[in-house]
């Protein structure tokens, strides 16, 4: 395949990252296919791009002929095998294992063997998910960063038997997309989460410990390290249940006991505390 086929692309997931990742691509002139379990989420992921297609219009980067053209070209269904024509599909459903790998049984069966897989996992290894697939040297990491239509990077994870045919063509579409891809080889966390959530996790132990509060740990970040958002603030906004489960895959994955995710963690978790979108998390937001 070269990157001129690539004209249809399904993406699977619409929450956080599946609503960004649909709305960049329609943006840069792809049809997408966007495919959730509930009509619901489908249209809430829809009613989210379209404010953020509004929010761009307003900073005079698009046109509003151009956020027309853009929805036009998502559509959304809840019939997995809707993707049997497109020629690369994007899966960006709940960071959980089986989940995944259930999705790219259901899709090897659905799409013609020439068509690509990436998956937008945080941390779930890439050379497993590929095995799911029937075609591992076509299967690659695409791990776009929240907020996807604001942020640039987006690391491509090599899976053992990625191909070059497949890397390098994932590579150019991800610039087509104006993103900055950064190649990167298959280990827990990859290079983003394996140096960000144990920074995480340490300002959460710093708290746990009493060195110091919330306020104070996100304020020592922000003004002595420049961090636009302090490392509970991001957390919250990441969702803490990502953030626990991208740790335990580190633990798990490397073996290595300076991953323990912090117990107060694990304690906010349990509570259903996830950050912003339960309106609770570290801080407390207004619904
Ligand atoms: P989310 O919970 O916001 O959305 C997940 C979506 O997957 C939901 O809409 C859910 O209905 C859907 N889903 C679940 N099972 C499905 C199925 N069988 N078929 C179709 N859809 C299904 O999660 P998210 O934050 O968007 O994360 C999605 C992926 O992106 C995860 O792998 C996560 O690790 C990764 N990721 C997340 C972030 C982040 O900051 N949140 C950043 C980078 C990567």
């Amino acid at each position: 395949m070269k990157i001129e086929d690539i004209q249809r692309i399904a993406v699977v997931g619409c929450g956080t990252m599946g609503n960004g990742i649909a709305q960049v691509i329609a943006l840069h002139k792809y049809d997408v296919r966007l495919i959730d379990i509930k009509q619901e989420f489908l249209d809430r992921a829809l009613a989210t791009v379209s404010n953020s297609l509004d929010r761009m219009i307003r900073k005079d980067k698009i046109t509003k002929d151009d956020k027309k053209a853009t929805l036009e070209r998502i559509h959304t269904t809840t019939d997995m095998n809707k993707a049997k024509d497109v020629q690369l599909v994007i899966e960006a459903v709940t960071e959980n294992l089986e989940i995944k790998l259930d999705i790219f049984r259901k899709l090897a069966v659905i799409c013609p063997p020439e068509v690509i897989f990436a998956s937008n996992t945080s941390s779930l290894p890439i050379t497993q998910l590929a095995t799911a697939t029937k075609r591992p040297e076509q299967f690659v990491g695409m791990h776009f960063m929240n907020p996807v239509p604001m942020m640039k990077l987006v690391e491509l994870i090599r899976g053992i038997a990625t191909s070059d045919i497949t890397f390098n063509l994932v590579f150019e579409l991800s610039k087509k997309l104006g993103k900055i891809p950064v190649e990167v080889n298959d280990f827990p966390g990859f290079i983003a989460n394996r140096i960000l959530m144990p920074m995480i996790n340490e300002a959460i132990y710093a708290h746990f410990e009493g060195v110091g509060t919330i306020e104070a740990i996100d304020e020592v970040m922000k003004l002595g390290m420049a961090h636009p958002m302090g490392p509970f603030t991001l957390a919250d906004f990441i969702g803490l249940d990502v953030c626990l489960a991208i740790l335990e895959v580190l633990h798990e994955g490397l073996g290595d006991p300076k991953y323990r995710p912090c117990p107060l963690l694990k304690k906010m978790v349990q509570a259903g505390y996830l950050g912003r979108k339960t309106g609770r998390g570290f801080y407390v937001y207004d619904k």
